[in-house]
């Protein structure tokens, strides 16, 4: 299935799933022409979403050089080069690895076996090589330590988890342009899931829901997530949250282009002028 959007083709393979799993319930989650995308508030338009028109159209993710760097490539420090980030986070396991490599297309980040590899912030740097007037250009898509592991001591989930919030606090206005929330389709969200979204909230932290393992939701299937998540992101005060969520899988590729797009619109246009007033 194709539509256009800004000159961009979208195309999805799965189209089925989302519509057959979506309406039947009043779920405060509205399909959109997209299967991979549910608006939480229904008056938005997916045109609003994006910014000016050629921006996404000429950011293509698979096609930049990405690069893998650690903390100590920038000296254990938050780099100030005011390049714009996009964050990854979510419960450990949540499939975080296989989407960053997913989208940007190559096996840039590790994905384990073992919980509990990403202790620490890891950044992948994209380079576009623009023309002769542009030059180049970076942006950063930042992996950030996974919660909720089973086997680790608390003190040193709780060091972790300081290192996310820490994060969040620098970078809070200037340079993250979007946090990319991950969440395991078939896995109810449970108090620890709330404690992140009520710290990006209080943190002012504009984010958005991408649930993942999606090919694992056969249709039909009732997904509490999507319930909750209907009631939870439709009924609350807050509007740190997009109106979009993103549906992915990794293994399948469902809606990673989508995800390119949003991951696109959030780093070339930091202010979120291209969204309409439910984002603001
Ligand atoms: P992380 O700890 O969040 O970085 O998660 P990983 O990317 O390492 O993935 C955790 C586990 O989930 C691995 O066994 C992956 O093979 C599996 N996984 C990741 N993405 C998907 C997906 O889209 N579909 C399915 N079925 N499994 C996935």
């Amino acid at each position: 299935r194709h539509f256009r959007h800004g000159g961009l083709r979208i195309s999805s393979g799965i189209h089925e799933m989302a519509t057959t799993v979506l309406p039947r319930q009043a779920w405060r989650l509205y399909p959109t022409s997209s299967p991979a995308v549910f608006f939480i508030e229904p008056k938005v338009k997916l045109q609003q979403l994006f910014g000016p028109q050629e921006l996404p159209q000429t950011f293509a993710l698979r096609k930049m050089e990405a690069r893998y760097m650690r903390p100590k490539d920038f000296n254990y420090q938050l780099p100030d080069d005011q390049v714009p980030e996009a964050a990854f986070f979510g419960r450990s396991n949540v499939g975080k690895s296989s989407l960053i490599n997913a989208v940007v297309g190559s096996d840039l980040m590790v994905t384990s076996q073992t919980p509990g590899r990403t202790r620490t912030l890891n950044f992948a740097q994209l380079t576009a090589q623009g023309g002769k007037q542009t030059g180049s250009r970076s942006w950063r898509l930042v992996d950030l330590p996974g919660y909720g592991y089973a086997r680790v001591a608390r003190k040193e989930s709780a060091r972790w988890q300081e290192v996310t919030r820490q994060y969040f606090r620098d970078r809070s206005g200037q340079g993250l342009t979007r946090a990319f929330f991950l969440l395991d389709v078939r896995r109810p969200l449970d108090e620890s899931d709330a404690r992140q979204l009520r710290m990006l909230d209080k943190l002012h932290i504009q984010y958005q829901i991408v649930l993942t393992k999606w090919d694992k939701m056969s249709a039909h299937q009732d997904s509490q997530l999507l319930r909750q998540l209907g009631v939870l992101l439709g009924t609350k005060r807050s509007n740190m949250h997009h109106p979009a969520v993103v549906a992915t899988s990794s293994t399948t590729g469902f809606g990673l282009e989508e995800l390119r797009m949003f991951i696109s619109a959030a780093l070339t246009d930091p202010l979120g002028q291209g969204l309409g007033s439910d984002f603001s």
